[in-house]
């Protein structure tokens, strides 16, 4: 049952939700950043996380780096759409953020692992959901290996992980795999188009 909040959101919203998910090392960012050179007119939600920062990513911009207290103070207050534990962290989408964008008729992507996509697929029915596939397990191991962001044990959490969410395939309405890149951002972006150009059901008043 959707609070009547979230209805009235939806009866005004315009811009579509995409949740886009997919094992750890995949290749998510690697594509969710090449889309947005392409399509700039997109917005992507920045998640809150516990986990630490890695080289490279940006406070405010990759993620939210909080303290566990402090996330749990969001659980807590309502501010976050949906949020999950994933390999000995939490991950949480800030709602404010999305339910801006989308009333103001933008496109939002969130780039979430899938517990939190089930769990917005059932707050936003409409949502867009497309999983990202390797195009073998072995590859993902060799990504994530290659990438080398976390420790060996970390890695066997991920790819333990990874195991369960290639069998929750069901959850989603696309299914793009990430074997030549630049095949696997082109199929985003036709489904980002073609979703735009969906006849969607009102809801009613
Ligand atoms: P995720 O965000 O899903 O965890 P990343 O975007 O960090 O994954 O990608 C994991 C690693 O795989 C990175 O080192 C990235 O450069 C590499 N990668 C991404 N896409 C491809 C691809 N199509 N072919 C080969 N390597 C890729
Ligand atoms: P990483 O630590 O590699 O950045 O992310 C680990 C996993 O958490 C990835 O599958 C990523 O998509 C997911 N994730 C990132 N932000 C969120 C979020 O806000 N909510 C949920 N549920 N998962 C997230």
């Amino acid at each position: 049952m959707l609070a009547d909040a979230d209805r009235e959101t939806k009866q005004v919203a315009t811009g579509n939700l995409i949740v886009l998910t997919g094992p750890s090392g995949v290749g998510k960012g690697t594509i969710v950043a090449q889309l947005f050179e392409r399509m700039p007119d997109l917005r992507r939600s920045v998640s809150m996380t516990t986990r630490p920062q890695r080289p490279g990513e940006i406070e405010g911009h990759s993620y939210f780096f909080v303290e566990r207290p402090f996330f749990k103070s969001k659980i807590k207050s309502g501010e976050l759409l949906e949020w999950a534990e994933f390999a000995g962290h939490l991950y949480g989408t800030p709602k404010e953020y999305v339910d801006k964008e989308l009333m103001a008729g933008f496109d939002v992507i969130l780039e979430i692992e899938v517990i939190g996509a089930r769990l917005v697929k059932e707050l936003h029915p409409d949502a867009v959901m497309i999983f990202i596939a390797p195009p073998s397990f072995e590859e993902l191991e060799r990504r994530l290996r290659g990438r080398a962001t976390e420790t060996p044990e970390k890695i066997e959490m991920r790819l333990a992980k990874a195991k369960q969410e290639l069998q929750e395939k069901n959850v989603f309405h696309y299914e793009v795999v990430n074997d030549n890149l630049d095949a696997a951002i082109n199929n985003l972006e036709h489904i980002v188009y073609a979703e735009r150009l969906r006849i969607r059901k009102q809801v009613s008043q």
